[in-house]
């Protein structure tokens, strides 16, 4: 029984089963380990809770125990009810007889987990230092290895394994051997680890030995690095920070690296900044950061310094003043960087010199200003617009055509300042020139307040550096110019209108090129019709009447000789033919030195003046000879009227005296008869001369039979020339009924009987013949008559005289005879009205005679009768 107690009471696990590992009996300690009741696991095989791996190999053992029946141990695992593994040791025998099997086994698990766990650790801490390409060893204090790594071996072309066990020291060359195994011992007595470098063959080797003690001997870990190219690095990273130092300081850029914290030190600053600043190197380091900002700066800088360490945004670039060593200001343009610098945060700052260019704004803003006050004093708007007609620029007398202030115009496109139609052509404009580039001038109106401008714009495209399109206007303001070119073309207008009115030619030459310019009337004055292509002096020296030539040329040239004015008049012969008169008057067009470029003048016809003017004269000479002969005439007269009124009075008178005699009485009355017909004479010869002044006398044509009327003066004076002892004699020169005349009947018998009268009062003895002739037949037939005597004849200076009115009276010694002097006067008039011709021939002393030619059909235009006569003086100056 007490064995049972003790069976219940061991720690190990003791069990029975029958020959086929059915459990019979289990302890508690068995169930305990595996988490099950006994219950669960009676009469049960074992092997159900054998971890399946290890079924094989327990089946195996089993039966090996059945056969044998010796006492075995094995171990193997089993599966804990909560699926753990459990690693089992066993002692087991069996009882043949029985048919059983006695087995008791002991919980190895923790043990057998530790070693697996001390068997990995060495494979992985293996693994790691083979790992290495560093040299790992482990040397027993006499240098033989104990442990060492793939690296170290390879090393000395070996493996691991032939390494282990050898000396150290008798692997490296001798001298190294020695000196290294003096270096171990000294660690071994010091125990103090070491490292050293070493160069072999061309390759750098850092070695770190430390002593090890276990079990009371010392060991050394050693660890050897190839660090060549560690080495080389480092030899690389000297050289190329001297080459950092090298460009830094070629640059032409201020850098510098300072704390960032600017109250404290420099830390680094390349050449260009020692240039810049005036410190050198070494000054600049016993400097503040803040010390180089110049004094107005140094807040701001210090604020953005303290913001930006604390994770603000703020300005990393910009502009500023610094204060060199010689308390110089220059402007530099800085850029700031965070950057880490030998460990710690720190500034860097690179600044360019941009202190010229900061003068040279301000130069730039001096020019701004005084283009903008140059182009302010210009009296023209100038503008310059963007590609959005803005207006960006302008100057005051841009503002000032739109009557606005600057601030209203720039920024502006001053579309709204201009009515709606103009807008679109100023906006459509400035589009294509700055589109195209083409420049735009054109006159257009401008209309702003109210008032419309006539304005010349002026456009030009403009493009800046960027590409950056401008336009670019100017204005010209011609509102006075065209008013008063509207104002000259209406002078003009009414110049060449007072020329036309005046039938006023004028012309131009151009001395340079010849080139010469009238007007129509010119031309027209000359006869033609039109225009002529062409016009010389010489062509005008044609017209002009050759006896005036002489005069014209000469005149011309002294003005030409002596650049001055002309005035001449002279005739001309126009084309058709008729001669009139012209005044030309001229002057010289002098160029800025003075000098002829050019002559104008007008010519004007004055031929309608100049032949009133000889009319004048001729009638200013009548007028006065008029005047004379009247004088005379009415001293003759009062002779003339007297004469036969004494002689009415005086034998009026007689006759009433008593004692008178017939014969005596019919003397008396005839004489006062006589004197009362040549007082009647005289009275109707004033009267007829007075109507034909007057104008009042009248032409009455009708056709008559001259012959006929020859025949009835013969009868008239037959008597009266047969009674002074003469014969009276005619001449018909056609047949009668041929003679036919279309004239003024009594005119023409006053005509005629008149010349008969004088004949016969002129002549003493001795023949009077009268008659005609046809001189020209056809349209218009043409008498010539005569009246011929062989009386006292008429001196030659007198034969013009005797035709104009009151001759007579002017000659003195013809005073005996009686008569007005207007006969003859009014036959001249009475034969011109009736468009003929009469002239005397004659010879003092032995005879008269007058001839008249008489037209038949004659005109009854009296007025061209008068022209022609003053037609036929002219032709005689
Ligand atoms: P009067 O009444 O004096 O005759 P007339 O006009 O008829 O005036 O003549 C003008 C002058 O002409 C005369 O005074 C005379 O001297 C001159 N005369 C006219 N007819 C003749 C003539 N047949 N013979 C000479 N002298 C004449």
């Amino acid at each position: 029984m007490n064995a049972n107690k003790l069976i219940e009471l061991s720690q190990d696990l003791i069990c029975i089963t029958d020959d086929k590992g059915v459990f019979t009996f289990l302890n508690p300690a068995y169930t305990d380990m595996l988490g099950y009741d006994a219950k669960e696991l009676i009469n049960k095989p074992f092997f159900n809770i054998v971890h399946p791996d290890d079924l094989e190999k327990t089946n195996k053992e089993f039966e090996n125990l059945l056969i044998s029946e010796k006492t075995i141990n094995f171990n193997n695992r089993y599966i804990h009810k909560n699926g753990s593994v459990k690693y089992i040791e066993w002692k087991a025998t069996s009882v043949s007889c029985e048919k059983s099997v006695y087995a008791t086994g002991r919980d190895i698990t923790e043990s057998k987990l530790r070693e697996f766990e001390n068997t990995e650790l060495e494979v992985r801490l293996n693994a790691l230092i083979n790992c290495s390409t560093d040299f790992m060893f482990l040397l027993e204090q006499d240098g033989n290895i104990k442990i060492a790594n793939e690296a170290f071996a390879n090393n000395f072309g070996v493996s691991v394994n032939k390494l282990i066990g050898l000396n150290v020291y008798d692997l490296l060359p001798k001298k190294d051997g020695v000196r290294r195994k003096k270096a171990a011992d000294k660690i071994i007595k010091e125990r103090k680890p070491i490292v050293y470098s070493d160069e072999r063959s061309g390759h750098f080797y850092e070695t770190h030995i430390f002593p090890s003690y276990t079990n009371g001997n010392v060991e050394l870990a050693m660890f050897t690095r190839d660090i060549t190219e560690r080495k080389l690095i480092e030899g690389a990273l000297i050289a190329s920070e001297e080459k950092f130092r090298n460009l830094a300081d070629t640059a032409q850029v201020a850098i510098s690296i300072v704390t960032t914290n600017y109250e404290k030190g420099i830390l680094y600053v390349n050449k260009y900044w020692e240039k810049i600043t005036g410190y050198t190197k070494q000054e600049s380091f016993q400097l503040q950061a803040l010390d180089i900002v110049h004094p107005d700066q140094r807040a701001m800088v210090n604020e953005r310094a303290t913001r930006r360490l604390a994770g603000e945004t703020v300005p990393d670039h910009y502009e500023m003043k610094i204060l060199t060593k010689s308390n110089q200001t220059k402007w530099v343009d800085i850029t700031i960087t965070l950057i880490d610098y030998e460990g710690t945060r720190a500034i860097l700052t690179t600044a360019i010199d941009i202190t010229e260019r900061k003068h040279a704004d301000v130069n730039l803003r001096d020019e701004k200003e005084q283009i903008k006050t140059i182009l302010n004093l210009v009296n023209d708007p100038i503008f310059v617009k963007d590609d959005n007609h803005r207006i960006t620029m302008a100057n005051k007398a841009f503002f000032d055509i739109f009557n606005l202030d600057e601030n209203k115009v720039i920024g502006y496109t001053l579309a709204e300042q201009v009515p709606e139609n103009e807008r679109e052509h100023f906006l459509t404009t400035d589009r294509k020139v700055l589109d195209t580039g083409i420049p735009d001038l054109r006159e257009e109106t401008l209309t702003s307040d109210g008032i419309t401008k006539t304005i010349v714009t002026s456009k030009t495209r403009f493009i800046d550096e960027s590409g950056n399109k401008f336009l670019v206007g100017s204005i010209h303001d011609i509102t006075v110019q065209k008013n008063a070119i509207v104002a000259l073309a209406k002078s003009e207008n009414r110049l060449s209108l007072a020329l036309e009115t005046g039938h006023i030619g004028a012309w131009d030459l151009n001395l340079q090129d010849q080139s010469s310019h009238r007007t129509l009337i010119h031309d027209q004055i000359f006869g033609y019709k039109t225009l002529q292509s062409k016009w010389t002096f010489e062509m005008f020296m044609e017209h002009v009447l050759p006896e005036d030539r002489t005069d014209v040329e000469k005149t011309f040239k002294k003005a030409l000789e002596t650049i001055s004015d002309w005035n001449f008049e002279c005739r001309i012969k126009r084309i058709d033919g008729k001669m009139r008169w012209i005044k030309s008057t001229g002057k010289h067009i002098l160029n800025s030195d003075g000098k002829p470029i050019a002559l104008s003048g007008i010519i004007q016809d004055i031929s309608e003046h100049k032949w009133s003017e000889v009319e004048l004269v001729r009638a200013k000479k009548r007028a006065e000879e008029s005047d004379r002969l009247k004088s005379a005439f009415v001293a003759n007269m009062s002779h003339e009227i007297r004469t036969p009124m004494n002689s009415i009075l005086g034998f009026s008178g007689l006759l009433s005296g008593s004692n008178l005699t017939i014969a005596k009485k019919d003397k008396y009355l005839s004489i006062i008869m006589k004197s009362g017909d040549r007082m009647l004479n005289i009275i109707d010869d004033i009267m007829d001369i007075s109507k034909i002044e007057a104008g009042l006398v009248t032409v009455e044509i009708e056709e008559f039979d001259i012959n006929e009327q020859i025949d009835y003066l013969y009868n008239i004076f037959k008597q009266e020339v047969e009674a002074k002892g003469m014969n009276l004699l005619f001449k018909k020169g056609l047949l009668n009924k041929e003679a036919k005349i279309n004239t003024d009947k009594d005119k023409f018998i006053a005509i005629l009987s008149n010349l008969i009268k004088n004949a016969i009062k002129y002549t003493e003895e001795g023949n009077i013949e009268y008659g005609y002739e046809l001189i020209s037949n056809g349209e218009d037939s043409i008498f010539k008559f005569v009246v011929k005597d062989t009386g006292i004849g008429i001196s030659e200076d007198r034969q013009d005289a005797i035709f104009e009115r009151f001759v007579q009276a002017d000659i003195q010694d013809v005073m005996a005879r009686e008569g007005a002097g207007l006969g003859l006067a009014i036959t001249k008039a009475h034969i011109e009205m009736l468009n003929g011709d009469i002239w005397v021939d004659s010879k003092e002393g032995e005879g008269s005679a007058f001839y008249f030619t008489l037209p038949s059909k004659v005109s009854v235009d009296v007025n061209q009768a008068i022209r022609n006569s003053v037609a036929s003086d002219k032709s005689n100056n």
